[in-house]
């Protein structure tokens, strides 16, 4: 079993029941959640204007997936939650959906494909992701050694990211 971080957001509908239901649907997709941040509200980063704000959380977990076998198993589960593909109707990049799965970091190593690139490609860049995974483990790194928590120290605090709420249950 390897290690990992999940980032889940949403902006649809009920936020929180959104996130829970994606963090219950982990173990059947071959994902064990062991422990989950608690949840932050942000307004959305681009996409249509006049979006809803989002409510994000990160989640601890273990897998025996490949990389992409986690992709996969995170798209299953958005699509189970109702988030259309590119391509189907109702689909608007960056636009809003009820829930979203990221892949933050998979063990220690770095994974570059096409369709996948971990650690995540906005990792370092995102208040409203390492505010919750650093509350998770604030000695998290990257794969090269970066200390995760200097990266969010190197961010500006334009980018509002406020506590909403108790982790989701594990
Ligand atoms: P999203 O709009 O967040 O669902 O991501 C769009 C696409 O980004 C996905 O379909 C993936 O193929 C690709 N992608 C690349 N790296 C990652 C990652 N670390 N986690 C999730 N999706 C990724």
């Amino acid at each position: 079993m390897t290690p990992g971080f999940l980032a889940l957001g949403g902006n649809q509908g009920d936020r929180r029941a959104s996130l829970q239901a994606a963090l219950d649907a982990l173990p059947i997709h071959g994902v064990t959640p062991t422990a989950c941040s608690s949840a932050y509200a942000t307004a959305a980063v681009g996409g249509p204007p006049g979006q809803p704000d989002y409510l994000n959380a990160c989640v601890r977990i273990e897998t025996a997936h490949s990389p992409l076998a986690l992709l996969e198993a995170c798209k299953a589960i958005e699509r189970a939650l109702g988030r259309p593909e590119p391509g189907e109707p109702g689909y608007v990049p960056h636009g809003p959906r009820p829930v979203d799965l990221d892949v933050l970091l998979l063990g220690r190593a770095a994974f570059a494909h096409p369709r996948l690139t971990i650690p995540h490609a906005a990792l370092t860049q995102r208040r409203f992701v390492l505010v919750p995974l650093l509350e998770l483990d604030f000695a998290l790194e990257l794969p090269d050694g970066t200390r995760l928590a200097d990266a969010l120290a190197r961010l500006g605090v334009d980018e509002d990211v406020r506590r909403a709420g108790p982790p989701l249950v594990v």
